[in-house]
Parts: structure tokens; sequence; C-alpha cells
């Protein structure tokens, strides 16, 4: 809950790695195509921008490492050996208990390779199994079969690594809820501590968004998918994955603790192209280009291509409006003492939203109703 436990210190480091074998066509982020040729400039890069901001974090504690992408594990345990040394070698503090995420691809899964990733110190593995259904998975792109993820699941807990997090999509045209229930039976035994649930989005700049006309109508109806939610919402939670945000489940104690960071405010610093940072009242993002991202670095200067140095009122509302994801809530008391007292324009958007419905007040907290986490965009939106 934002303004507990977490030490102003604390920060948190995202390394992008772009890597992809091919493109989904719902993603937009930035990925390259898996050449081994642009690996080894690609982590001279990275580990050079490390070596720039080291400076920032003096006097500073990492409390999370998170590899994401792209498909981090296109790249070797070698180079995690290396960033990772550059990392532990800074003289920055790291906490005892820092947690280390690796994103992977179920088909880049191996009980030998996990073993050594688990080696590194590497603690959390987090898979894009998006579906247990083949047709789904054919439909989104995805390079894995069904049986692949499962047996990916079980070779990296085998390898020693316990804490497993798994992506999961839902709303995806032609799924049905039969097909839905399908991919949530398949979850049942597996060691699992954490779940994130996403509907699928239609971005700019992916196949999906161009096909949209063709693939709007064969989307499930709006009850179907209320029924999907909720099934798998009962499903999580009989599995003893309970919802502590609105698409992230855990068993006791195995919030995510990078993402919980993104919710209460935690500064962390973004590396590699299109990673984005949060840092002293300001975000930034590097480029999304990779020749860009290089040049940038060989000159020794920051590849930032935003930078945005936030309003301290509209700061507040914005963290404001995503700790509310948090199904704890927001602590007021402990929020206005971090952030400052609220306006009397906040307070009345707040009670409007608490008229609709959507908010309520539980003891000092400020959550969401059940309809208020349906809703959260427009909650969020009134709130900014
Ligand atoms: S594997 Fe992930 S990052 Fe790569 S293209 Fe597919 S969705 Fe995007």
């Amino acid at each position: 809950m934002i303004g507990r436990g977490d030490c102003l210190r604390d920060v948190s480091l995202y390394f992008h790695i772009p890597f992809c074998s091919k493109k989904c066509p719902y993603c937009h982020f930035f990925v390259l195509p898996n050449d081994d040729k642009l690996k080894e400039p690609f982590l001279a890069s990275l580990l050079k921008e490390w070596e720039m901001r080291t400076g920032q974090l003096l006097n500073r504690r990492i409390v999370s490492i998170y590899f994401g992408g792209g498909t981090p594990t296109k790249l070797n345990p070698s180079h995690y050996f290396l960033l990772l040394d550059a990392i532990r070698t800074s003289g920055i503090e790291i906490a005892s208990d820092c947690e280390i995420t690796l994103e992977a691809n179920p088909e880049d899964v191996s009980f030998e390779r996990m073993q050594e990733f688990a080696s590194l110190g590497i603690n959390r593995v987090s898979l894009g199994v998006q579906s247990l259904t083949e047709g789904e998975l054919f439909l989104l792109g995805r390079s894995h079969t069904t049986h692949r993820s499962l047996s990916a699941i079980q070779e990296v807990y085998q390898a020693g690594i316990h804490n497993i997090s798994i992506d999961l999509m839902f709303e995806l045209p032609h799924q049905t809820l039969t097909s839905w229930l399908k991919s949530l039976h398949a979850l049942a035994d597996l060691p699992l501590t954490h779940l994130s649930l996403y509907n699928l989005t239609f971005e700019p700049q992916t196949v999906f968004y161009k096909k949209q006309k063709e693939l709007l109508p064969q989307l499930p109806p709006d009850e179907e998918r209320l029924k999907m939610l909720e099934v798998a919402v009962e499903t999580f939670g009989a599995l003893g994955l309970k919802r502590y945000e609105i698409s992230a489940f855990a068993k006791p104690g195995m919030h995510s603790r990078h993402n919980t960071g993104y919710w209460t405010g935690r500064e962390f610093l973004g590396f590699g192209p299109s990673a984005f940072s949060y840092w002293e009242g300001s975000r930034f993002s590097n480029v999304a280009h990779f020749s860009k991202y290089l040049d940038a670095i060989g000159q020794s200067r920051f590849p930032i291509d935003f930078e945005e140095k936030l309003d301290p009122m509209r700061s507040q509302k914005e963290l404001l409006a995503i700790a509310l994801r948090l199904v704890d809530g927001v602590d007021l008391k402990a929020f206005r003492e971090r952030y400052g007292a609220f306006s009397s324009s906040l307070e009345q958007s707040l009670e409007r939203i608490v008229k609709k419905g959507w908010l309520y007040r539980d003891e000092g907290n400020l959550k969401l109703t059940g309809s208020g986490q349906l809703f959260y965009d427009t909650v969020a939106s009134e709130i900014i």
C-alpha cells in the first residue's frame, strides 16, 4: 500500500531486451529481430549506460531488477552474468532480498538453461504463456504450444526458481467461455506464485490494429467477457492466487515487488532502447530506435528522446489514480503526508466518483468497488 513499507531510498531497475524471433500481431513494444550480430554491441551499450547512470544511484538501495522485453531469454546467461556483475560491483547497495525477474518465452526454456539463470541470482521468472489453447496461440502469432508452456513452468521450478509468474490474455477473437475455461482448468497443479491477466487491446502500429474491422466482430460479447473475468478471478482464487491489483494475482507474500513499485510511486531507472524512467519528479524515455540508441551511448550522451518534468499537483493525481489499482487501495493519511493535501477540486472529483459507486472509504483507505475495477479507466481519467 502506498506510503507504507517502501523506503524513499528504494529504487528499481528495468532493462529492455528488445530481441524477438518474430513480431506478434498485437504487440506494440519496441522489438528487434533475433539477430546474434546485434547482441554484442547492444550489451556493450547497456553496460555503458549502466556505468553512466551509477552516479545517480549513490545512497540508494536497489530492491528490484527486471529484465523485460522483447524476449530477454534471447540473450544468454553469459550476457546476464556481465550485466549483474556490473551492478553488483558498482558499489550501489542492493537489498539482500532484491527481486530479480527475467521475462521468458516458453520456447526458450529448458531445465539446464534455467539452472544457469538461477545460478546468477535470478530469482523470479515471468513466462509469456498468454493462452493454454492451441487455436488462440496460433491467432496471437506465438511460437509455442500449450504443452511447451506447461513443461516450461515445471522446468523453471525444477531448476530452483520457485517464484514463477505467467501472463494470460483474454477477450480474444473467437474466444468463448468454454475455451477460456479450458485454459483456466489447465492451470491446476502448476507451481505458480503469480499471474497477470490482460485483455487484448488494439494498439496503433500493430497488425491487429490494421485488422480491427475484421477482428472486432469476432470478440466475445460484453456479457460473456464479464463472465470470463468472473470465472478467472474465482479459478485463480481457488488456486490460492488472490487478486491484489486490477490485473495481478498472487499467492500470499508473492506480490511482484517490481510492479508494486510502479503502483506506489517508487522511482525507477530504465535502460535500453524505449525504456522508461521515473526519477526525481520527472519521467523520461529512451529513444525507441536501435542505432540512435547505440550512437548516443557511443558519444556518452543519454539516449533520451522524451522528458517531462511533472507538475506536483498533476503528479499527485496520477499517483493516486495508479495506486487505486491496488485492491488494498490507498491509505489516505500516509498518501497526504507523502504527496501533500488534496486540492478542493480533487476532493470534489473523489466525492463524485464515490457517489457513482466506483470508490469507497474503508477505515481510512480509499478503494475501488467491484464496478470501479471494471470502469477503472474512467475513474482514472476523472481523477487526473
Ligand atoms: S514475444 Fe512479446 S515482446 Fe516479442 S513481439 Fe511477441 S508480444 Fe511482443
